[in-house]
């Protein structure tokens, strides 16, 4: 398994616990773990791309003991930056039936572009299995708790836009 670079892609508009715990598990799986951040200017991110790059780069400290981790932000087709960063996997995690179709399509059109490279998903655990960075986002914008969904440093940072 060696050098078995994998790629983590997502907007994480915040990063939430359910993206950390794939960003964890998927750490286990590879020697170099690429954390791709979507510029993603269609979905008009409430973060920057700065923002939402260091709220990622805050988080992996720990799992940069035992492999190798980057964080790029990328923009335009997936698979291309995926060749780009010689990885072999991409990693997406499924939370409910609804992320199967959109995921299952993606995966079957990746292959297409290129075969070598195999969609791997992880289940999400069940604890996290209901967090949406968009009802994180609900949730701290009308003043609710936010705290059992993100970190600590993304809550503040979700509270200093809404006040
Ligand atoms: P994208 O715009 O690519 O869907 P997201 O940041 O919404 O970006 O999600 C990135 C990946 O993380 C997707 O594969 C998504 O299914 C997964 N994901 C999002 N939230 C969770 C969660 N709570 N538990 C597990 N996986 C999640």
């Amino acid at each position: 398994m060696a050098n078995r670079v994998a790629l983590y892609p997502g907007t994480f508009d915040p990063m939430t616990l359910g993206h950390l715990d794939i960003m964890k598990r998927a750490s286990r799986l590879c020697d170099k773990l690429v954390i791709g951040v979507a510029i993603n200017r269609d979905k008009n991110p409430l973060f920057s791309l700065d923002e939402r790059v260091e709220m990622v780069e805050y988080v992996v400290k720990p799992f940069r003991e035992r492999i190798d981790v980057e964080i790029k932000p990328f923009e335009g087709l997936l698979i291309h930056f995926v060749e780009k960063c010689g990885a072999s996997m991409i990693v997406r995690g499924l939370r409910a039936v609804s992320d199967f179709e959109y995921e299952f399509q993606m995966a079957g059109m990746n292959d297409r572009l290129n075969p070598d490279i195999e969609t791997v998903f992880l289940m999400a655990d069940p604890q996290y299995q209901t967090i949406a960075s968009r009802l994180v986002k609900e949730i701290a914008r009308l003043g609710g708790d936010v705290s059992q969904f993100v970190t600590p440093e993304v809550e503040r940072r979700l509270k200093d836009r809404y006040t």
